[in-house]
């Protein structure tokens, strides 16, 4: 269906303001009258969201011997991966290809797409990312979650939390077409993403970074109708593609907007693409009116790209196959933990005694005021990609540039770094989890967040089976042995963090 032609592109711009519209009849707030809430649901454990995290956390939980409830706003499991089209999976195996470093949870699901034949394979004997189809990965997901035989709840939002003065959460509150509903249950993982759960009970939370920007969001759309053949014949490719388009500024609503773009081709067919080709800077999306406005202004800057694409050899012909129902939304809150883990701690590798994921995705910071990306790899190089496009090479370690490459087979996420303080019974799994905003740019990805997922649905069906649902009296070690008899490979600790380089 072609869906834009070049020449209509329509420009009404200024966008308009998306920002509250501040009472002109002096009226500034109401007080909501006290009404019974019926429970809709009692379980062992409640897990609020069903991204990646939240689906892990539920199976785990559910695989472990827990009445588990799950909830989730849109109408299906996958949170980024199935709402916002996000279609690239990292690698289970360190940066040199030689040590299986993930596993579990999360090579369980890729199974699954495989055998639904909805995952290419990348890298050395298929040992690098995984481009998957999200369409088909909502499919996989249904099966784990109904499969493990839990309760779910589809189009519920999270609305609210009752906190008791001892720092439990008692129910969840819910609010759905059936209206308000509360969720009882004795231990609860927040997988909002968001930390709303937490953020509505309380405990304390970061927003982006020590400015509390955060990393801009992106929508992420598919195309189809590109001649591969035509645009390789004409040297076309994502390198020619991004130079021309790095060198132009989104010339619309004050010209604001550095281009921005990446992409994969699907699954299935040669002549789709789904592109990443749109960046929203100064929005936090746990805000209502910012992320409102982030949908409109990208689904422009998408109208921007596409307008452009089709100047290229073998994209003349391109049309729009499907936006991301929801924009891509890279960071917003982050519980304050137990522990917060840093960068240098992420990428020098260190291994905690409590370790109960592992992760091997670069440290990937889109700016949050402007154009350019900063990589920062476990094998010691950085990598920056400029607003035109240029990429510098350089290293993080102190090392010169050139120097051997460091062996870091993974870094390592701490089970303290789940536990929101003030909360006694409420775990977190996610992009949510404690760590700064460089260690989040690391930690945010779907395979960490499917990794802390699983820790935190074994953790949870553990804790609720105390009397007090504390997440405190889980035994980490127990909880490492659980673990690795699940398959995840979890490495032994090590005793301290080296200093390395400057
Ligand atoms: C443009 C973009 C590109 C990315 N590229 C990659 C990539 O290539 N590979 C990769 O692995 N990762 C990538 N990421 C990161 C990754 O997609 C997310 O960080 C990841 O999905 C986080 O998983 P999660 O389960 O913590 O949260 P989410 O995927 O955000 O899931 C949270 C879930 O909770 C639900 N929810 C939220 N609030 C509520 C509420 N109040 N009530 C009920 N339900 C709620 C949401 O609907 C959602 O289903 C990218 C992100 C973006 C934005």
């Amino acid at each position: 269906m072609p869906a834009e032609t070049p020449n209509t592109l329509p420009v009404p711009m200024p966008l308009p303001d998306f920002r509250p519209v501040a009472p002109s009849s002096g009226v500034r707030s109401f007080t909501e009258p006290a009404r019974e809430i019926p429970v809709i649901a009692e379980a062992d454990v409640a897990v609020l969201g069903g991204g990646p995290a939240g689906v892990m956390a539920a199976v785990a939980a559910a695989r472990n011997g827990a009445r588990v409830v799950l909830v989730e706003r849109h109408a299906y499991f996958g949170g980024m991966a199935c709402a916002a089209n996000v279609n690239i999976w990292h690698q289970l195996w360190s940066p040199d290809y030689q040590t299986k470093v993930i596993g579990g949870l999360p090579e369980e699901i890729l199974l699954r797409l495989e055998t639904l034949g909805a995952v290419r394979k990348h890298g050395p004997d298929g040992r690098g990312h995984y481009v998957i189809c999200t369409e088909s990965a909502k499919l996989a997901f249904d099966d784990m979650v109904v499969g493990s035989g839990v309760r779910i709840l589809l189009h519920a939002w999270l609305a609210g939390a009752v906190r008791s003065e001892n720092g439990a959460v008692e129910a969840a509150i819910v609010e759905s077409k059936s209206g308000r509903g509360a969720i009882r249950a004795k231990v609860f993982v927040d997988a909002t993403g968001d930390a709303d759960l937490c953020a509505r009970a309380g405990a304390p939370t970061t927003t982006g970074g020590a400015n509390g920007k955060c990393q801009p969001p992106t929508l992420c759309f598919r195309i189809g109708g590109v001649d591969q053949e035509k645009a390789k014949a004409a040297g076309v490719n994502n390198g020619v593609i991004q130079r021309e388009l790095f060198a132009h500024v989104m010339d619309y609503n004050g010209g604001k907007y550095p281009t921005f773009l990446w992409g994969a081709q699907s699954v299935w067919r040669p002549d789709e693409l789904m592109l990443a080709g749109t960046r929203v800077p100064g929005v936090v999306c746990s805000k209502t009116d910012d992320f409102t406005r982030a949908e409109v202004e990208a689904r422009y800057q998408m109208r921007w790209v596409l307008k452009h694409l089709k100047q290229f050899a073998g994209y003349e012909k391109l049309y729009l196959v499907d936006v991301g129902a929801q924009i891509g939304v890279r960071e917003t809150r982050r519980i304050q933990g137990e522990y917060e883990i840093t960068e240098r701690e992420l990428l020098e590798g260190v291994r905690f005694e409590d370790t109960i994921a592992q992760g091997v995705y670069p440290v990937d910071i889109h700016n949050p005021d402007g154009p350019g990306i900063l990589f920062r790899h476990l094998d010691g190089v950085e990598r920056e990609v400029a607003g035109d496009g240029s990429v510098s090479n350089r290293r993080w370690d102190g090392q010169i540039d050139g120097a051997p490459k460091r062996a870091t087979p993974c870094y390592s996420v701490p089970y303290r770094s789940l536990i929101p303080r003030g909360l006694t019974n409420v775990l977190v799994a996610g992009r949510c989890v404690a760590a700064t905003h460089e260690a989040a740019g690391a930690l945010r990805v779907m395979i960490n967040a499917m990794s802390f997922g699983h820790a935190a649905g074994l953790a949870a069906a553990a804790a609720s089976t105390r009397h007090d649902g504390s997440v405190r009296a889980v035994d980490p070690s127990e909880l490492r042995k659980q673990l690795k008899r699940e398959g995840v490979p979890l490495l032994n600790p090590t005793p301290k963090l080296e200093a390395v380089g400057a």
